[in-house]
């Protein structure tokens, strides 16, 4: 190779990483012919330019910037695209492009669904924020279902604990939780058939304080739609994202005309700012502090916690278990612990039990009973394939390469197995806005964010331009 075309590889390499790393410039190779061309830069045989892109198209959004280009989403550092990044609640801008929050679950919507203030506990704009039955200890999950939420329910099966879940509908990139091709209708269900309770995190987890009126209804219906899909009722209790429902955005009254109890906490765990090995004691020590100070006779308490940690499932919620066990607490579900009855907690959708059965051998009766699995089986010792799977096994719902059923990045992603299990493409590894109002992590978070989409940007320009570059100082 002459020097002459080692120093056009060099030129062009540069060149086409930055025209496709410069946002509103499409870099483009052209002949002289084409007559759209504006100025050009590189030897007379090889000529690059940049063509201005439509003026609808801008690659930043958000207040400042506006909407983006149609079909794209903005992401919360305000960049437009269509990668899981760009488009996963609530990270996700809603205002100025498309989000996964705009889906919509499937089947009839619930907002004709009369909404009577039953029982005695109160409604909104009322916020609850303990429980009222001494003796009890009541555990809420926030966020999920997600991929230890499977782990979560035999813990509290093997202490014989009931839990209430704050389900989100379709946060962090996890799809629709009513999807019958993800798993979380099938946690869902076992949330029911294990006799805990669950109750509505919204649809894709916006600061309820801060949308529109329009915007809330959706977030509370179409996650009543989806629970819907799942076991047939909707929830009567919720707990808004980030603890936020201000009475100057009418948030507090909207919910008592949708019908729904708000249920907020006595003793936050911390546990989305612990979930490291090295910090989860912070956690204990705050649950522990607090049962310290009181006498399990006359206290009660309301716990709350996130189901999308893995310390908070894998190390937090047993020694909870324990130590509320050992000083005598019972642990039970949101509603018990108010003595607000069972049937006070949901709202029927009677046209559910018609579709359901066409589409699925599930009814409500069904799901208290063991389930009859069909081929192929849930792995009994581990191990997934043609005739095992991963679902509703105790070793994880990913099948691994390995034929090893985990939840791993090495289970659930490159090599894994979607015919045996579930595959986490999209799927984080924890990562979710925070309940509490945490303003310097929820930045640091969408600062982070951004920051990898950015490296894996960089890394593709520079490979593209390279072969590119290669092929035509070759061809030369
Ligand atoms: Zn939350």
């Amino acid at each position: 190779m002459h020097v002459r075309q080692l120093l056009i590889l060099l030129g062009v390499s540069v060149g086409l990483a930055y025209g496709s790393l410069v946002p509103n410039h499409q870099s483009v190779l052209v002949h002289k012919s084409d007559e759209q061309g504006l100025s050009y830069s590189g030897s007379p045989q090889l000529r690059l330019q940049y063509r201005e892109p439509p003026p609808n198209l801008q690659y930043k959004c958000g207040p400042k910037y506006g909407h983006c280009p149609s079909g794209t989403c903005c992401s919360s550092a305000g960049f437009c695209g269509t990668s899981s990044a760009h488009c996963r609640s609530p990270e996700c801008m809603i205002d100025y492009g498309r989000c996964d929050a705009h889906e919509s679950p499937d089947g009839p919507p619930t907002e004709d669904i009369p909404r009577p203030h039953l029982g005695e506990v109160p409604y909104a704009p009322y916020e609850i924020r303990s429980c009222s039955v001494p003796g009890t200890i009541a555990f809420t999950f926030d966020d999920g279902p997600s991929r230890f939420t499977g782990d979560l329910l035999e813990l509290l099966d093997r202490y014989d604990a009931s839990a209430t879940f704050f389900v989100t509908g379709i946060n962090n990139g996890k799809g629709r939780i009513d999807d019958p091709n993800l798993p979380w209708a099938e946690l869902v269900e076992q949330m029911i058939s294990g006799g805990h309770q669950i109750a509505s995190h919204t649809w894709s987890h916006e600061d309820l304080s801060k949308i529109t009126a329009g915007q809330r209804d959706d977030q509370l219906l179409k996650n009543e739609a989806a629970i819907r899909n799942i076991i047939g009722s909707f929830p009567t209790y919720m707990r808004p994202p980030y603890s936020s429902c201000l009475p100057e955005s009418g948030c507090g009254h909207h919910l008592a005309d949708l019908g729904y109890h708000i249920v907020l906490y006595d003793i936050d765990t911390e546990d989305y700012k612990n979930d490291s090995p090295d910090l989860i004691q912070r956690s204990k020590d705050i649950f522990d502090r607090a049962l310290e100070s009181a006498d399990s006779k006359n206290t009660s308490w309301l716990i709350i916690g996130h189901d999308i940690h893995e310390q908070t499932v894998h190390n937090l919620t047993e020694h909870m278990l324990k130590v509320s066990k050992d000083l005598g607490y019972r642990p039970v579900t949101v509603g018990e612990c108010l003595h607000d009855p069972r049937e006070n907690w949901y709202r029927a959708d009677d046209r559910w039990a018609v579709n359901k059965t066409k589409k699925h051998d599930h009814s409500p009766k069904h799901l208290l009973q063991p389930k009859n699995f069909t081929v192929p089986q849930v792995s009994l010792d581990g191990t997934c394939g043609a005739n095992y799977t991963c679902f509703g096994s105790r070793f994880g719902l990913c099948c691994g390469s390995n034929k090893v059923c985990g939840n791993t990045t090495s289970h659930c992603g490159y090599g894994c197995n979607k015919e045996a299990g579930y595959c986490s493409v999209g799927v984080p590894a924890n990562g979710d806005a925070l309940d509490a109002l945490d303003s310097d992590s929820a930045e640091a978070k969408r600062v982070r964010s951004e920051a990898d989409s950015s490296l894996r940007v960089v890394g593709s320009a520079a490979l593209t331009s390279f072969a590119l570059a290669l092929f035509v100082a070759m061809w030369m």
